[in-house]
């Protein structure tokens, strides 16, 4: 097996392939990034929910440098929703070295390098590097991120990209909470606040027209409805195949998902079960893309109206307001409640 790519899709397909496998199948894992490979995977809210872990074991929170007990949403109309949300927020660069270091001691041999060109050949793929090494292989896993080579090559069309901008600030946000800021200037998404090493870290879609000042700034497109899965013996997670959600913008634990499945499917000797039972899985359920269109088209008078049956927050009387309120945001209400079980 060839994977390119080890960010977090990349990283589990490394390890789980072998452990899954019992070690019968053996991974060449091919990362283009060296020295920049911190600062890449740091350009991220890092945020990965604790049930993630339960989905993903024997992989373990690592490298934790929050704990995060509440989600606090805020909405046009001075409305503050606050949720019990339990999660992490990583130390990702580190995090993805130990999943490395454990896919090593699977067996997994890993190279430096950017694959430059992929393509067919009679043992089945082969993958140049940009300094000229060639490496070959029966099955191909494509991890390499939103502008993935091996979708580019091999797969059609590609998955919509969602810009997000994210600005690393001095000042302290509360250490064990989410915020989020809805408004219609986030065009179907919202500000994010989470904690950060040196203070904290803000984001938001692209266009919102706002430059706090910052230490840092990150950007980077977040991919998402996208159906590719599989093509002959080749396959695709995480950016790679737009699996992103486009509701909570979260994808670590779902690119980490969707390799723990490609590593169920070929220990099985099925690499096409993966394309049949992802998109059945609570990670790609249409309800995300469906209710992320319908977000973009609603102003803030329309975001408060959607809001206002949970203004005491999300309880059993609230879910009842929300029915009288009309069917009309019901698929918003059941994308909200599946992404946060889900989505991150
Ligand atoms: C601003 C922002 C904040 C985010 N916050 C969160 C968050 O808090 N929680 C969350 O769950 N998700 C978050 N996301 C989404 C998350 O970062 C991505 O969905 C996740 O990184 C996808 O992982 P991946 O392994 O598929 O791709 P990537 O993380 O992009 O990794 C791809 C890897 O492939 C390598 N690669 C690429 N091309 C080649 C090549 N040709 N040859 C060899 N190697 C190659 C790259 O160097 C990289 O290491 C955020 C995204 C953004 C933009």
């Amino acid at each position: 097996m060839l994977v390119i790519g080890s960010g977090p899709a990349g990283a589990a397909a490394a390890f789980f392939i072998p452990y899954l496998s019992e070690g019968r199948l053996s991974v060449l894992s091919l990362e283009k990034l060296d020295r920049n490979f911190a600062k890449y995977h740091r350009m991220c809210g890092e945020a990965v929910s604790r049930a993630a872990f339960d989905t993903l074991a024997p992989l373990e929170p690592h490298a934790v440098e929050f704990t995060i007990r509440r989600a606090v949403e805020h909405w046009p109309g001075d409305i503050t929703i606050e949720t019990e949300a339990q999660g992490y927020v990583l130390d990702r660069p580190r995090f993805l070295t130990h999943v490395m270091d454990m896919a090593r001691k699977e067996g997994c041999h890993t190279e430096v390098g950017a694959a430059v060109e992929v393509g067919r050949d009679e043992n089945g793929y082969m993958v140049r590097t940009r300094d000229g090494r060639r490496f070959g292989a029966r099955f191909l896993v494509g991890a390499d991120g939103w502008n993935s080579l091996v979708r580019r090559t091999f797969f059609p069309g590609g998955p919509r990209l969602l810009w997000a901008e994210q600005f690393v600030l001095a000042e302290r946000s509360e250490e064990d909470a989410m915020h989020f800021f809805y408004d219609e200037r986030y065009r179907g998404g919202y500000r994010w606040v989470f904690p950060h090493r040196s203070g904290s870290r803000v984001g938001f879609t692209r266009g919102a027209d706002e430059r706090p000042k910052c230490l840092e700034r990150h950007g980077r497109p977040i991919p998402y409805a996208y159906g590719g899965t599989v093509m002959g013996n080749a396959c695709l997670i995480g950016d790679a195949g737009g699996q992103a959600n486009p509701i909570t913008f979260g994808g670590i634990r779902i690119g980490m998902m969707a390799a723990r499945m490609v590593a169920e499917s070929l220990a099985k000797g099925d690499l096409a079960d993966y394309a049949r039972r992802w998109p059945r899985s609570p990670y790609a359920s249409p309800v995300y893309i469906k209710a992320f269109e319908t977000l973009q088209g609603m102003d803030n008078e329309e975001l408060y109206r959607s809001v206002r049956p949970f203004r005491d927050g999300y309880g059993r009387m609230a879910g009842l307001r929300a029915l009288l309120n009309g069917r009309r945001y019901l698929g918003l209400y059941r994308a909200y409640d599946l992404g946060a079980k889900w989505g991150w």
